[in-house]
């Protein structure tokens, strides 16, 4: 009785006895949209419609027929026709609960290839489920005759699933199909995990652990379902998931609580609800995939996110409109926090920068009295609180203009954009992100926010690989290096020296990046689908949360690490100092000169003080221990010290410079700031000058981005790498430049 419904054009020259084979027959469930060519499949698959029936209780018809492919034995059911899984209608709950309940081995997704986005809409909510599943892209006559060019490959390796061509009607394509649905029954591929955004992904992730901790849903439920799945139901307010968990949870109440928190911190954060959020990444999805993989010979585009679209991820527009996008961005950012005076006549940074000077004035006359509190409080701790306040301004205005770009929907195309011209280098687009986030268009950015942007990423290898190579960015604390050193020797030419220097940070990353692809993280990089959710007028309460919550977390994090590294330096600085004896023949000195009225020599004897004082510190003996090596590079002891202060943030580069360099150098007849003075200085010269901005450039993250790597990867292994491999890279180009440079000069 299945030989005579088998085709024989399907009957394979393979003659194993179906009788001997004791496995189960494969069970096959043909969903899809209404009119996508079910029926039609399943003709082809089972040659007859051999059973027709209803749903117990409903009127939905149910038709059930078998086939025999390569001697295994299938049983196959037409599912009802849905645009959806959401249990509104008779045909969506039918669907839905048998691919739940029966758990079938394979799932064919019957898809129309002429209207391909729609149509992947209910195959992303299959891939959802984690149903293994078999995509039959069917109507490609028709799609074709369209225009339409679909590389089913790709989308293959996009989707994580098999993909299969056919021809419904004419019964095309249908060995491939069989075959892929045996491949799926035996090697059970499960799709790739959709994604909802970050906002939506936060919760997702609370609830799912919530679910997993429950005894009586983990008893009951989870042999069936997904805790992952159920979460985004419960934020859906999926009928049937919350009735049953009403049901199945003594925590219930407790339980959805929580989910109504998540709902309502996503309501608020997008001013939309929270379903319509979650479709969108679904059509976002879908649409994502119907670019990345149809090519369109003629233009059928109508709305208007699409109609945007093809402006702004056009190849060649795209890169363009992104540039301006970021100038536009970067140079707002330094005008609105720093070059504006639009604060009662200072811009923001000022009256920042402004109120820790009038601390430090207010707290002067400490010196006198007790010394080693007023350079605890002045050097150590308003030093480290201010420097990392006075960037306050600069971060929340950046954070706010991308948390605007990020609502509206720029920054998914920014990574769709950029994602070809990466994968070049071992990276993939959303790497972009952290990226500029880190600097990587200029000036001021932060690889703390960058590194935890890679949150985005969802392959491991691609993630570690670009928290690895952000730290190259020219981040905000390392300008204030550059602009010193630029404006001792190549003050003729500053716009250029930093345009070389922003040059060489991409290159590093890029360079790095594809080391790293191939030593350390080798494989294959996995293809997946770049989202384009539709655009969104971003809320103002959206934008305003998002950025409150990102300078917060900086704000916490740089905060209490930079404090504590500044008291730890400024202990090493000060610490153990001089004996009671010399100084106290210094203060003489001093004393004996102030009452002759000699200004200057009393200034440079004061000078002198300090740089012994320095030089017998932790730090200065650190800075003497090193210089045999680093002198190869040209970097003399002060410069060590500075260079020490810099792992632990680069802000504080500058700021040790200037003590540890200068003191004692200091010719009292002039008053030069520290570039004037490394100019005049004879020992100093471009190269070194070079050299030192290279170190700086590539040398050890600080120790901010150095706890958020840990954070991020779980270890310290990765801060520690990253640390080790980056200074190595920063010493080596340093030696170079020295010691090639020197050759020729
Ligand atoms: P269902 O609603 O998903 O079960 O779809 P049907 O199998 O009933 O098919 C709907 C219509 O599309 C029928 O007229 C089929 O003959 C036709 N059809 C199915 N597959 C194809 C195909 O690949 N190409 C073309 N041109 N028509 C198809
Ligand atoms: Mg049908």
């Amino acid at each position: 009785m299945r030989q005579s419904s088998l085709k024989s054009k399907k009957n394979p020259p393979d003659n194993r006895i179906n009788a001997l084979n004791s496995e189960k027959p494969i069970r096959i469930a043909i969903a899809g949209n209404p009119n996508a060519g079910k029926t039609s499949i399943f003709n082809d698959l089972t040659g007859t419609v051999q059973s027709v029936g209803n749903y117990p209780g409903v009127t939905v018809e149910i038709k059930k027929g078998k086939t025999n492919w390569k001697g295994v034995e299938l049983d196959i059911i037409d599912l009802p026709g849905t645009y959806s899984l959401m249990p509104f209608s008779q045909e969506e709950i039918v669907a839905r609960n048998y691919i739940i309940n029966e758990k079938p081995d394979v799932v064919i997704n019957v898809v129309d290839a002429s209207n391909l986005e729609r149509n992947l809409y209910l195959t992303v909510q299959l891939m959802e489920m984690g149903t293994p599943l078999v995509l039959c892209v069917n109507m490609i006559d028709v799609a074709e005759k369209k225009g339409f060019n679909i590389d089913v490959q790709k989308l293959s390796r996009l989707m994580g699933i098999q993909v299969v061509k056919t021809i419904g009607n004419k019964n095309k394509g249908i060995d491939d199909l069989l075959d892929a649905c045996l491949e799926v029954a035996k090697n059970k591929y499960i799709p790739r995990t959709v994604t909802y955004g970050h906002v939506v992904e936060n919760e997702v992730m609370v609830l799912a652990q919530n679910i997993s901790d429950d005894p009586d849903i983990k008893k009951e439920l989870l042999q069936n379902h997904q805790s992952r799945w159920l979460a985004v139901k419960l934020i859906e307010n999926d009928p049937e998931v919350t009735n049953l968990i009403g049901k199945i949870s003594k925590n219930s109440t407790e339980l959805f609580k929580v989910v109504q928190n998540s709902v309502k911190k996503i309501d608020d954060h997008y001013n939309e609800s929270t379903n319509t959020i979650i479709s969108e990444r679904r059509y976002g999805y879908a649409s994502g995939a119907v670019k990345s993989v149809v090519k369109v010979t003629e233009t059928s585009r109508q709305d208007m996110t699409n109609k945007i679209d093809s402006f702004i991820c056009n190849k060649f527009l795209g890169p363009l409109i992104l540039v301006f996008v970021v100038f536009s961005l970067f140079t707002a950012v330094f005008k609105i926090s720093d070059e504006w005076k639009w604060v009662f006549g200072f811009s923001p940074t000022e009256v920042i920068e402004w109120f820790f000077h009038g601390i430090s004035n207010l707290i002067h006359p400490l010196s006198y009295s007790m010394p080693v509190l007023h350079s605890l409080i002045n050097d150590g701790i308003i030093a480290g609180v201010g420097s990392v306040l006075s960037f306050v301004p600069m971060i929340g205005v950046m954070f706010l203009f991308i948390a605007l770009l990020e609502d509206w929907g720029y920054v998914a195309r920014v990574a769709f954009i950029l994602d070809r011209l990466l994968k070049i280098f071992g990276l993939q687009g959303k790497s972009i992100l952290a990226l500029i986030l880190a600097g990587g268009l200029g000036a001021g950015g932060c690889a703390v926010p960058g590194i935890m942007a890679t949150r985005t990423l969802r392959e491991e290898k691609d993630r570690l690989i670009t928290i690895l190579v952000t730290p190259f960015m020219n981040c905000g604390a390392k300008m204030p290096a550059y602009f010193m050193l630029i404006a001792a020797f190549f003050s003729d030419s500053k716009a250029l020296m930093l345009f070389i220097l922003w040059l060489i940070s991409w290159f590093m990353a890029l360079f790095a990046a594809i080391i790293l692809r191939k030593f350390l993280f080798k494989g294959e990089q996995t293809p997946f689908i770049m989202e384009l959710p539709p655009y969104h007028t971003p809320t103002l309460k959206g934008v305003l949360l998002h950025t409150k919550e990102r300078l917060w977390s900086y704000m916490k994090k740089a905060g209490t690490i930079i404090l504590g590294v500044n008291l730890i330096l400024w202990f090493l600085m000060y610490f153990p100092g001089i004996s009671e004896d010399k100084l106290t023949f210094y203060e003489k000195k001093i004393e004996y000169y102030r009452n002759l009225s000699d200004e200057k020599t009393m200034l440079s004897i004061k000078n002198e003080l300090t740089r012994e004082k320095l030089l017998n510190s932790f730090a200065g003996k650190a800075g003497e221990l090193l210089a045999p090596v680093s002198r190869l590079a040209g970097f003399d002891w002060e410069t060590n010290i500075a260079l020490i202060g810099g792992f632990a943030a680069k802000e504080v580069i500058v700021s040790t410079f200037g003590t540890a360099y200068s003191m004692g150098r200091l010719d009292p007849e002039k008053s030069e700031n520290i570039s004037d003075r490394l100019k005049n200085d004879p020992e100093w010269n471009k190269i070194k000058a070079f050299a030192l901005m290279i170190f700086i450039l590539i040398y050890a993250p600080c120790f901010a981005t150095l706890a958020v790597i840990r954070k991020e990867t779980g270890t310290w292994k990765w801060a520690a790498f990253s640390t080790i491999y980056s200074t190595s890279l920063a010493f080596l180009a340093a030696f170079l430049i020295y010691q090639l440079g020197s050759l020729f000069v």
